[in-house]
């Protein structure tokens, strides 16, 4: 029986997911053996065109042109995910989409040959075509990544439970940053599955895997507002900086006041 074709691909994005992969290349052998990795080309010299049985893209669409290859991606793929918040909802990229610039302005602030330059709003990639599955996280988390491939080659759907990040921030017995330290910690409204990465280590978390299932967004931006006394352009850069495009953060931005 022939083995499942993976492929990886790039769209804008600072490839950091990509690398994630690499990085876990010892615990991949482990299931190396059961997949073929057809295109990845920031890991192999030789790669080939689909159909693919998987594909995982990495990065937002910004441009006409990566649309174009994002439907390719959809054509050739059985199964897509979206890996990494970039590509589940335009992560850091879409702050742009908040500048009150046009394309235009934006794009003569970055490029100084502006003739071959189109760029459009960024968003994540189930904007414009059908996802199977999300890998959330800026970047991905490892053991995330390997329970998806794993419940994939399966052929089981995994489950990913997106309750918020002070669930397990509590599980590891952490004192609570916001409650005692004043921090202005988005654990609350965040989706988990990082195991509370950041709290863990002292630092508040910044949201990177966007909205949680019971995500109240509106009354943290209160908390931040009345209790920690955050001014309301912090309180905005806060919910825009990964998933301002969510409906739930922006919720908290305060985009429908
Ligand atoms: S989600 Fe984060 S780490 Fe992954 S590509 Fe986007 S910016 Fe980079
Ligand atoms: S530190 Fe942050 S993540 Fe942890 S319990 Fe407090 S608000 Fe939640
Ligand atoms: S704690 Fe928050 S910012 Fe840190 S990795 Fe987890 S979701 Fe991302």
């Amino acid at each position: 029986m022939s083995k499942p074709k993976l492929a990886f691909f790039k769209l804008s994005s600072c490839a950091g997911c990509q690398l994630s992969v690499l990085n876990i290349e010892p615990v991949l052998l482990d299931v190396l053996g059961a997949i073929d990795i057809t295109y990845f080309v920031m890991a192999k010299r030789s790669n080939y065109h689909g159909p693919y049985d998987i594909g995982f893209v990495e990065g937002a669409v910004t441009s006409p042109r990566e649309l174009e290859e994002l439907k390719n991606i959809r054509r050739e793929c059985n199964l897509v995910v979206a890996m990494g918040t970039c590509a589940c909802f335009g992560g850091i990229p879409s702050i742009k989409n908040f500048t009150g610039m046009t394309q235009r302005q934006m794009e003569e602030k970055v490029y100084s040959e502006l003739w071959d330059i189109k760029s459009i709003p960024v968003q994540g990639i189930d904007y414009y075509i059908p996802v199977d599955h999300y890998l959330r996280g800026c970047p991905i988390d490892l053991e995330e990544f390997l329970t998806l491939v794993k419940s994939l080659l399966k052929g089981v759907n995994p489950h990913f439970r997106f309750h918020s990040v002070c669930n397990e921030c509590k599980l590891n017995e952490n004192i609570c940053l916001l409650v005692n330290r004043g921090k202005a910690c988005m654990g609350s409204v965040t989706a988990s599955g990082c195991n509370a990465l950041c709290p863990s280590l002292g630092r508040e978390c910044e949201g990177c895997r966007g909205p949680a299932s019971d995500c109240n967004a509106e009354s943290l931006a209160k908390t931040f507002s009345k209790e920690l006394g955050l001014d309301k352009a912090d309180i905005v850069r806060k919910f825009r900086k990964y998933a301002g495009n969510t409906s739930e953060f922006s919720k908290g931005a305060g985009d429908n006041e």
